[in-house]
Formats: structure tokens, C-alpha cells, sequence
């Protein structure tokens, strides 16, 4: 099974499914994360170039989680939905030829997550030949209204989620360790397991070949 993980910015692929790429790649699956772009274009840190700062940062979390790491070219909360970026993701899926893409849900805070969420929506209606999935970010302050229909039991991952998003140093990455353990745990109780991660596979595409990757919700007797 081939998975591309498309992630608005680096730690956003990691955040959300960090126990989920880690899990799907020790299992043999190859997980390709594109992230639209390293960083804010034209922004320093500590004297050098965030574009290249975060290059580097998130091959050393792609590493980690036993991914593959691409990136589009596009500065950061400038994201635009138009024919070049459709046209950019287009491209990039059709030579990958996956059998699922994960990407934001499109009920969000921040315009870059909304733009890759209705980009994917769009190609998967469009291309019709891979499953897709929303997974969240920074649940109730970044993604809204999340409704969850697939899990993962990612408690043996969850050192390793944590270890890939302390890799983006530059982020100053604690809380977000703090805040997607919460949701993990969280998201454990709901489907009866120690940590997992939620994600929502658009009905249309459910019943496919890459369900093997996830379990439906809970079942109670
Ligand atoms: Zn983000």
C-alpha cells in the first residue's frame, strides 16, 4: 500500500499521524509526506534561512517515522487554491500513483490546512483512483468539528510520534508534544487503547483496498 501524507507544514503530517506513518511503515507500507512548503518565505532563525532550517528539521522527523519526504514550493499562510496549485498537487499525485492520501479536514482555523483540504477534496473527486482521509491538528483551536470514523491504536508508536515532532527544534516543539498527547489519549479512550490517532475516510471512498490500514470506531455491546 503507498500512502501520501499531505501536510501543510512541517509537524502538521507528524502531529496528526505520527503514530499512524511509523505503524504503517513498519508494517512494509510506503508513506510519502509532502509538506506545501518548509516555511514563511524570506524568515530567519538564528541566522540562517527557516526555508532551509525546516528542510532539515523535518527529514530528520521523516526519518524517524520511516518516511519519504517531499515539499512543494509554497511560503507559508499564503496558501492559494487556483489552477497552479491544483494543477502542482495533480501532478505530484498522478506520478505517486497512491492508494490513499491524508490531508487536513477542511474545517479549520488556519487558511493553509483549509486550502490543502479542499485541494485534496477536489483531485480525489477529479482522479477517483485513491481513498482519502482528513486526520486533525491542534483539535477545538486549529481543527473544528472533527468527526472521526477511522482510528489507529498507536500506543507501541507514540515514543517515536513524540521524538519526530521534538525533531522541528525551531518550532519550540513542546507543546506540541503536550497538546497531541492529550488528543491521543483522548482519542484512546474513545476507542479503548492507551493512544490513537482519528481520522475521517470520505464515505465515497470507503471499502478500498486501504482500509487495511485502519479499524472502524468502537464497538459497544
Ligand atoms: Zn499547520
Amino acid at each position: 500500500m503507498k500512502v501520501i501524507i499531505v501536510s501543510a507544514h512541517p509537524d502538521d503530517a507528524e502531529t496528526a499521524s505520527g503514530g499512524f506513518i511509523a505503524k504503517a511503515a513498519d508494517a512494509g507500507h510506503e508513506v510519502v509526506i509532502l509538506h506545501g512548503g518548509p516555511a514563511v518565505k524570506g524568515l530567519e532563525y538564528e541566522g540562517r534561512s527557516s526555508w532551509d532550517v525546516r528542510t532539515e528539521e523535518s527529514a530528520v522527523a521523516a526519518k524517524i517515522l520511516g518516511a519519504r519526504l517531499e515539499f512543494l514550493d509554497w511560503g507559508h499562510s499564503v496558501f492559494e487554491f487556483n489552477n497552479r496549485t491544483l494543477g502542482q498537487l495533480d501532478e505530484f499525485i498522478t506520478r505517486e500513483r497512491p492508494d490513499l492520501v491524508i490531508g487536513h479536514y477542511p474545517i479549520d482555523t488556519h487558511r493553509d490546512h483549509q486550502v490543502i483540504a479542499v485541494l485534496t477534496h477536489q483531485l480525489f473527486m477529479v482522479q477517483r483512483q485513491w481513498q482519502l482521509a482528513f486526520f486533525e491538528v491542534y483539535t477545538g483551536i486549529q481543527t473544528l468539528e472533527f468527526t472521526p470514523n477511522r482510528y489507529v491504536d498507536i500506543s507501541k508508536f507514540i515514543d517515536r510520534k513524540n521524538d519526530s515532532i521534538l525533531a522541528h527544534v525551531s518550532q519550540g516543539p513542546q507543546p506540541q508534544v503536550a497538546m497531541h498527547l492529550k488528543m491521543s489519549r483522548f482519542r484512546g479512550i474513545e476507542f479503548g487503547v492507551e493512544h490513537a490517532e482519528a481520522f475521517h475516510m470520505m464515505g465515497r471512498s470507503a471499502n478500498g483496498p486501504a482500509d487495511v490500514l485502519f479499524d472502524g470506531p468502537r464497538r459497544y455491546r
